[in-house]
């Protein structure tokens, strides 16, 4: 099973600015100073090894989209934001443009999560079937909204591909595209709900816009079972903790200390910190990484826990 990341923003896109890439370049290039980077090879190993993240790439990027790949004959996606549409254009040259069924998960229908839909072309071409899955009960409204006038020029009604809606109930378990999926209500504006993925022993958790009250006993005990034994737990990790318990309180998402403490508790073997805060830039969110670890590793009380920073372009094999 791989993941990939086509969309790791929370809220809204963000793009690096030539300012950004100026002050990376000079940063590298200043480390370079004295090295003898003579060869590609040498170049590479510096990139990779020896610069963080947070000077060689970007955390990016694009609102939430998250591709799940069994390698089946159809194909799955959590959420529709901005990562939807370099998404849409990769699988359509991996798969051809027609005669493709995507399976599509909403988490819940805030814009963030929606907004990349009109942009992923295989939505336009008869022969393809969407089949978008969640939760609420006016989802094919929401769609249908977000493509009407005077917001978008192309109506909903005009789309080729054959696209159909089918309501979940959280708790149940079904059987789609070669999944085990099981959604589950989470503490959201509006509500949000998680999914829990399971293919060949191997269960991905994919939980973003919730907010945990770690107080809540009974709300943390239902979540440690929903991520119980999972090899990778996505997770709002949006605040830091002294955010999420002071100023941004009820604001419907969760800090990476709340996920760390849940994924312990549940044995997950992997926590991905996603749907970055917008105003957090490369070296806050790199900051906030290093602290994730340094906190896993001071708490850790059975099997280690591997902390990972989402950024757009992230693989993860299962
Ligand atoms: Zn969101
Ligand atoms: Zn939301």
């Amino acid at each position: 099973m791989k993941v990939r990341f086509w969309g790791t923003r929370g809220s809204i896109p963000v793009s690096v600015t030539s300012p950004d890439i100026r002050k990376k370049l000079i940063f590298a290039l200043e480390g370079a100073i004295g090295r003898n980077l003579d060869t590609r090879e040498k170049i590479e190993t510096y990139i990779d090894h020896e610069l963080g993240f947070d000077i060689s790439g970007t955390f990016g990027g694009h609102s939430s989209c998250v591709e799940i790949d069994i390698q089946g004959a159809e194909h799955i996606i959590c959420d529709m934001g901005s990562g939807a549409r370099p998404l849409g254009g990769d699988m359509m040259a991996r798969f051809g443009p027609s005669g493709q069924t995507y399976h599509i998960f909403m988490s819940h229908l805030h814009w963030d999560h929606m907004m990349g839909f009109p942009f992923f072309t295989p939505v336009y071409i008869p022969g393809n079937r969407i089949v978008i899955h969640g939760c609420h009960d006016n989802m094919e409204g929401a769609f249908r909204l977000q493509q009407s006038a005077p917001g978008f020029p192309v109506d909903f009604s005009m789309l080729g591909a054959k696209i159909e809606f089918n309501r979940m109930k959280p708790g149940e378990v079904y059987e789609i595209a070669g999944l085990r999926v099981t959604a589950k209500l989470q503490k959201h504006g509006g509500d949000s709900y998680g999914y829990r993925f399971e293919h060949c022993s191997k269960t991905v958790i994919y939980s973003t816009d919730s907010e945990h009250k770690l107080e809540d006993i009974y709300e943390s005990e239902s979540f440690i079972e929903f991520f119980r034994n999972a090899d990778l737990v996505i997770f709002d990790a949006m605040y830091s903790l002294a955010d999420a318990i002071s100023v941004k309180a009820d604001w419907g998402h969760s800090s990476n200390i709340v996920g760390v403490e849940l994924c312990q508790q549940a044995g997950a073997k992997r926590f991905c910190m996603y749907h970055h805060e917008p105003a957090h830039d490369d070296q806050k969110i790199a900051h906030t990484l290093a602290e994730t670890r340094r906190f896993e590793e001071i708490t850790r009380y059975d099997q280690p826990v591997e902390i990972i920073s989402a950024f757009d372009g992230l693989e993860i094999t299962l």
